[in-house]
């Protein structure tokens, strides 16, 4: 009897259910973004908890700049050393380097640093890699601190007949090499996230970034994602007492096994975070494990100089506060956890790594 009764329930239930129309709604996702109603501890941090080096800044201007906004903008940050990786400026002429240096030197010597960067125009020039390799000691002579090699490199220059020049080209060993011998860092961002080569469709979790900067799509190049990346790989190999510094997790931030194992594989390879904190952010328990292990040769970068987004980094980092917001909704619709880094990690990752790569830097602006 007990057993009829429950099933004549269970059929009534599903009839009212099935009768249950949906209401006619549509909501694209864009549009979607209810205010979240989880009522958790916040903490707004607005600077970090110690000084930090950004090792990965554009700044276009310090050939003539007065530095006061930046040097404003970064004490509210506690940004100690800002890098600016575009040292040679973008496009601007030969002698920015030289007088960004010295500008530098003049106003604020100890809170700014240059790498420099160099040409692949003209590879074909037989004398192009002496001459790459005698500008890269000119200007480290003159105090850039280290080499940036742009996306352009593996993605977009090309020698005279057209062709794509790799990133593993031989014609470019001697610099790595040189960057060696003169002991600074290389730092390199080879090609971009790989949902860049992938359809844009709902299976693209950089769909909205595709469709609002459809010139990052590279979905019907020739080349695939995996041959820059190995190309990449290529030169840690083959440059063993070079140190590189694998710009945005190498865009291994989601598959933080696989970006151990490289680490693993190149001990000359080191890497930042910066514009990947979202990855770190979704996954606080595998980031801290991974940050953890390889907490010596992890940096602070951020890349696009925007002093409110160093927000979501103190707090991913430092904190352990649950689902709060990533500041740009085309790189993460999802939402972030803080890591909660211990102390001795976090000095590190802020500013002791970024001292033991780079040459002569100002102890004085940190704690010991
Ligand atoms: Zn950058």
């Amino acid at each position: 009897m007990k057993t009829l009764l429950t099933f004549f329930l269970a059929a009534f239930c599903f009839l009212v259910h099935a009768q249950e129309k949906p209401l006619d709604l549509k909501m694209d996702f864009e549009e979607y973004e209810p205010p979240s109603t989880l009522v958790v501890d916040e903490h707004h941090l607005t600077k970090s908890k110690f000084p930090f080096i950004d090792i990965h800044n554009h700044q276009g201007n310090m050939n003539s700049s007065d530095f006061k906004d930046l040097i404003t903008a970064m004490d509210k940050l506690n940004m100690a050393v800002m890098n600016n990786l575009s040292g040679r400026g973008f496009g601007a002429g030969p002698d920015h380097l030289e007088k960004s240096l010295l500008n530098i030197k003049e106003r604020y010597p100890n809170r700014f640093i240059l790498f420099t960067n160099v040409d692949f125009n003209g590879m074909d020039d037989t004398d192009w890699t002496t001459r790459t390799v005698k500008q890269l000691e000119t200007d480290v002579k003159l105090g850039a601190k280290g080499l940036k090699i742009y996306k352009t490199l593996g993605m977009f220059a090309k020698d005279k007949k057209g062709n794509r020049i790799s990133i593993d080209d031989p014609r470019i060993d001697p610099v790595w090499a040189k960057c060696g011998e003169l002991g600074i860092p290389v730092l390199i961002h080879a090609a971009d996230p790989k949902q860049f080569w992938q359809p844009i469709d709902k299976n693209n979790e950089r769909w909205l970034e595709l469709k609002l900067h459809p010139g990052r799509r590279h979905d019907k190049d020739s080349v695939k994602w995996a041959t820059i990346i190995a190309e990449q790989h290529n030169i840690f190999k083959k440059h063993p007492k070079t140190k590189f510094i694998n710009a945005h997790l190498g865009w291994y931030g989601s598959d933080l096994k696989k970006l151990g194992l490289l680490m693993d594989q190149f001990s000359n390879m080191y890497t930042e975070i910066g514009a990947v904190i979202a990855e770190l952010g979704r996954q606080p328990r595998a980031a801290k494990v991974f940050l953890t292990k390889y907490q010596d040769r992890v940096l602070f970068g951020k890349d696009s100089w925007v002093p409110e987004e160093y927000e979501t980094y103190f707090r991913v980092l430092e904190t352990e506060d649950e689902y709060f917001p990533y500041h740009k909704r085309y790189h993460a619709f999802w939402k972030m956890y803080g890591i909660g880094l211990p102390d001795d990690v976090l000095r590190k990752i802020y500013y002791k790594n970024a001292m033991n790569l780079i040459p002569g830097m100002d102890k004085n602006l940190f704690p010991k």
